[in-house]
């Protein structure tokens, strides 16, 4: 009766231990996925990828776009308004 109850234990451990090491794979993979923790965004205008700290937020016709610099912003916007 000892042995079935051991037996029992044994296996709660291992599938707590298997459960384990499963959730911090899956933690690490979304990890790879935005560098550094933050989401990385395209401007529009020159296609460079920054993250979207670094950013220049604006929204035109309604669309949230972000931009490297300034000057992007005002040429995307000019090349919009055409
Ligand atoms: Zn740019």
């Amino acid at each position: 009766m000892i042995k079935l109850i051991l037996l029992i234990l044994c296996g709660f451990v291992l599938y707590s231990m298997v459960s384990g090491l499963l959730k911090p794979k899956n933690s690490s993979h979304s990890k790879n996925r935005s560098n550094e923790g933050e989401p990385m965004v395209e401007d529009p205008q020159c296609g460079t990828y920054l993250p979207v700290s670094d950013a220049i937020k604006a929204t035109i016709h309604g669309h949230q776009h972000y931009f490297c610099s300034k000057k992007c912003l005002k040429e995307y916007k000019k090349s919009q308004e055409k």
